[in-house]
């Protein structure tokens, strides 16, 4: 069990099972996110009892452990993570002059099955615990002794399906206690879960939204993205409106874009009538190959026909920098590698 994945109040909740000073509870969230131990025998300002009864009762304070890491020249560091179970999953450093983000992930795997993605080919393994999600950043922040300022949860899997857990890493993310990361830093990226993004509105965080559209017709998103079949483009629309309204935060429509594909004229109009007249952002995304893609990316002159014309009908759009833009486009692809060598 992780003590990673315990809020302040959990955390409390134990020290009382184990008839311990509530104070103690500090003590030790000190030691998990300012020093950042791993080890609970590290804590030494807790009784030995404490620390026995801790790690007698399967207490741990590391939840997952570095496998491998692949750095590219700009400073990008990809992180394969061990999980306890013999399970995998990715995360990313992406350092920039003033702030070093991690792209987190979510799942193990993921179910949504997008045509277009590494991780989804693979299928969906499990969720991340809280504790797992709360020490891929802790982790990656402790290897570069950087404090980490902003995430992205946009690695592996469908956050928004793994909802309880992804809320509670998140609030430990940005306790005092915790990593002390600004919620308006954190953005959640989803494939479009209706029924979560209508409940994460109503709790009126400021955690930024990231949608994947890629399409703005139902049928080509549903051979997309078999999540539209569920939450059709009306509903999805809808309860994007609905997340800007409620959290006051633009919302981002992710838009890869793929030749032949989804780059005609005619879905360009059909993005401009999704993301006009409200509080969106469109961000494009060249289309990245992943092994055994028949696909390529739009051509320049279609890309910048589309960032033109959003702009001239007043929609907030830009073009994804090219900086970690190789790492982020190829989630899950190191696990699926490590997977494959492995058969091997
Ligand atoms: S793009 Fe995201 S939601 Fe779709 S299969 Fe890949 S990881 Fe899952």
């Amino acid at each position: 069990m992780d003590l990673l994945g315990l809020t302040r109040d959990e955390m409390r909740e134990l020290m009382r099972s184990l008839d311990a000073e509530l104070f103690r509870a500090d003590q030790i969230l000190n030691w998990l996110y300012d020093r950042q131990v791993t080890d609970i025998g590290e804590m030494r300002n807790l009784p030995d009892g404490l620390r026995r009864a801790l790690t007698e009762r399967g207490w741990r304070a590391q939840a997952l452990a570095v496998a491998l890491t692949r750095s590219a020249g700009d400073g990008t560091e990809r992180y394969l993570f061990a999980l306890a179970d013999g399970e995998s999953v990715e995360g990313v450093y992406l350092p920039e002059k003033k702030r070093q983000t991690v792209c987190l992930s979510s799942q193990v795997g993921c179910a949504m099955n997008c045509r277009f993605c590494a991780t989804g080919q693979t299928g969906f393994v499990r969720n991340l615990s809280a504790g797992e999600m709360v020490d891929a950043v802790r982790q990656i922040g402790r290897r570069k002794q950087k404090r980490i300022s902003h995430v992205v949860v946009m690695g592996q899997g469908e956050p928004l399906a793994n909802y309880d857990n992804l809320l509670k890493a998140l609030e430990i993310l940005k306790a005092p206690y915790g990593l002390n990361i600004s919620a308006r830093h954190i953005s959640i990226s989803t494939a479009g879960l209706v029924p979560q993004i209508l409940a994460l509105a109503k709790k009126g965080f400021q955690y930024n939204l990231a949608v994947s559209l890629h399409a703005t017709n139902d049928e080509l998103r549903s051979s997309l993205m078999p999540v539209n079949r569920a939450y059709p483009l009306g509903d999805l629309h809808d309860a994007c409106r609905e997340y800007a309204s409620a959290t006051g935060r633009r919302v981002t429509l992710e838009y890869i874009m793929i030749r032949g594909i989804n780059d005609s004229r005619k879905d360009l109009e059909g993005l401009i009538a999704f993301a006009k007249g409200w509080l969106s952002h469109v961000n494009l995304i060249p289309f990245h190959s992943v092994p055994g893609s028949q696909w390529t990316a739009s051509t320049r002159a279609t890309i910048e026909r589309f960032l033109d014309d959003l702009q001239r009908a007043g929609i907030p759009a830009t073009l994804r920098r090219s900086r970690g833009e190789e790492v982020l486009a190829a989630c899950g692809q190191l696990r699926q590698e490590t997977i494959m060598s492995n058969k091997h």
